[in-house]
C-alpha cells in the first residue's frame, strides 16, 4: 500500500476505530528515573509465526500479561540481585510465597519440616493443605539442631526455617540447618521477612531458596500484599515459575512497582525503625511494668549470638510481656494510645503494637514465658513520642481497676 493510501485509510477511519485504535509516542529522549509501570494481559505478537511459538520464547520474554510484564521483570531482578540468587518468582502473597514453593518441591508421600514457631498460617496450610495431599508436615524445636537431625529422614523433602520465628523470635543456625539438611538431600527454604535481604541473605549460608513477604518491610507502607520466592539455582526457579503459572497465579504491576519503589527508601527506614526500636527495648526493659523484652539485637536475648554472627542488622519489629499483676488491666488499656495503632502485620511507616498468645500454637517446644505477649512494630515516628504513648498505656493500665480477661484468639 502506498503512503498516500495509507493515509487515506488512516483519514477514513471511524471515530470508533480511532478509539481504540494505538497511537505511536516518541520515546526518544524519555529516560525516567521512576519504576516503569507495564499494565497487559494481551501480549501483542509481530507475526503469525512468533504468536505460533510463544511458549518457545525465553523465560524472561513475554508471553501474556500472567507470567509478567517489564514491571515484574524489573521487580524480580531487583529482589534477585538483593538475595544474590539466580531467578526471583512473585506471588501475591507472602504466605502465597511460602505455600507456592511447598506445593512445587515436595510431593505425595515425602515430608517437610517446619519449625514450632513459624507464622501462623503457614502452620493452618500444612495442617490442612498439605495433610490432605499426603504431604507430612512435621514440626520441629526451631533451636535443638539434635532434634531436627534425628527427624529428617529419606522422605524429607524440605526443611523450612523462619529466623527468627514469629512472635517470640527465635533465632535459627541457618548454616548448621543446610548441612544437615543437604547431608541428606533435603532442600532448605527461609522465610526471611524479619530481616529482609539487607540484613540477612539465607542464600549466601547455603539455604535453597528464600521467601520475602514483600507487604511488610520492602513494599514498606501497609498498602499492598505481595510475595517472592528468590532460588539459588536457575532451574528450581523456573519450575517454580511454571508451577505458578500452571496454578494461574499473578500479580499486578502496579504492586510490583509501589514495592520497587518501597525497596529504594528500605535501607533508611530499616535503620532508623531498628535504632527507635531499639531504644524503646531498652526503656521498656527498665520499665517496672515489663516482664520481659524478646529482641534478637539485645545482648540477654537467647539468639543475641547467632544474630550477631549472621545478621547485619535488626528492624523495628519486636515483643514484650508485662508483669502478671498488669496483664488483666492491659487489654482495655489498649485503648488510650494514640499514636501507635492496634493492627497485625509490620513493616510500615507508623508503629503498630499487637496483643497475642502463643501456647496454644506451639506443639513441640512450649512456650515458657508469659502467655500474653505485645507484639510492636516501631515505624518511622520518633521514638520519644512513641514511648510517651506507651507510658500513657502503662498508665492505664496501672491506674485503671477496669479488668477484662486477655483476649487474644488468632495468630499474628
Ligand atoms: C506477614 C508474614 C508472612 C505472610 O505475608 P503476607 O504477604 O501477609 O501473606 C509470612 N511470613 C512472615 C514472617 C510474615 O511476617
Amino acid at each position: 500500500m502506498s503512503t498516500m493510501a495509507a493515509q487515506r485509510r488512516q483519514v477514513g477511519m471511524r471515530d470508533e476505530t480511532r478509539s481504540v485504535s494505538r497511537v505511536s509516542v516518541s520515546l526518544s529522549g524519555y529516560d525516567s528515573l521512576t519504576v516503569p509501570i507495564h499494565r497487559a494481559s494481551t501480549i501483542r505478537y509481530p507475526d503469525a509465526a512468533s504468536f505460533a511459538a510463544r511458549f518457545e520464547r525465553d523465560a524472561d520474554g513475554y508471553v501474556y500479561g500472567l507470567y509478567g510484564t517489564p514491571t515484574h521483570r524489573y521487580l524480580e531482578k531487583k529482589i534477585t540481585e538483593l538475595e544474590e540468587g539466580a531467578r526471583t518468582v512473585l506471588a501475591p502473597s507472602g504466605q502465597a510465597a511460602i505455600t507456592c514453593a511447598m506445593l512445587a518441591f515436595v510431593a505425595a508421600g515425602e515430608r517437610i519440616l517446619i519449625p514450632d514457631t513459624v507464622y501462623g498460617p503457614v502452620r493452618d496450610f500444612a495442617m490442612h493443605e498439605l495433610v490432605a495431599l499426603g504431604i507430612e508436615p512435621v514440626f520441629y524445636d526451631p533451636v535443638d539442631l539434635e532434634a531436627l537431625d534425628a527427624l529428617i529422614d529419606d522422605r524429607t523433602r524440605l526443611v523450612w526455617t523462619e529466623s527468627p520465628g514469629s512472635v517470640t523470635l527465635e533465632m535459627q543456625d541457618i548454616q548448621a540447618i543446610v548441612r544437615m539438611a543437604h547431608a541428606k538431600g533435603a532442600l532448605v527454604g527461609c522465610d526471611n521477612t524479619w530481616a529482609s535481604p539487607l540484613n540477612f541473605k539465607p542464600l549466601r549460608h547455603g539455604a535453597d531458596f528464600v521467601v520475602e513477604a514483600l507487604s511488610k518491610h520492602l513494599a514498606g507502607h501497609s498498602d499492598l500484599i505481595l510475595g517472592s520466592v528468590t532460588t539459588r539455582d536457575d532451574a528450581q526457579g523456573l519450575r517454580l515459575k511454571a508451577s505458578l503459572g500452571r496454578l494461574g497465579i499473578g500479580t499486578s504491576p502496579d504492586d510490583c512497582a509501589l514495592a520497587a519503589r518501597g525497596i529504594e527508601t528500605l535501607a533508611v527506614r530499616l535503620e532508623r525503625s531498628s535504632a527507635s526500636g531499639l531504644q524503646i527495648a531498652a526503656w521498656l526493659a527498665e520499665h517496672p511494668c515489663i516482664e520481659t523484652v524478646i529482641h534478637p539485637a539485645l545482648p540477654e536475648n537467647p539468639g543475641h549470638e547467632i544474630w550477631k554472627r549472621d545478621f547485619s542488622g535488626a528492624c523495628g519489629v519486636f515483643t514484650f510481656t508485662l508483669r502478671e499483676q498488669y496483664v488483666d488491666q492491659s487489654f482495655a488499656a489498649l485503648d488510650v494510645l494514640q499514636l501507635i495503632s492496634i493492627g497485625a502485620s509490620w513493616g510500615g511507616t507508623k508503629s503498630l503494637i499487637a496483643p497475642t498468645s502463643v501456647k496454644a500454637l506451639r506443639t513441640v517446644r512450649p512456650w515458657a514465658g508469659p502467655d500474653y505477649l505485645f507484639r510492636l512494630n516501631v515505624g518511622l515516628e520518633h521514638p520519644d513520642d512513641l514511648q510517651n504513648d506507651l507510658e500513657r498505656f502503662f498508665m492505664a493500665m496501672t491506674e485503671n481497676s477496669k479488668t477484662t480477661p486477655r483476649t487474644a484468639a488468632g495468630y499474628l
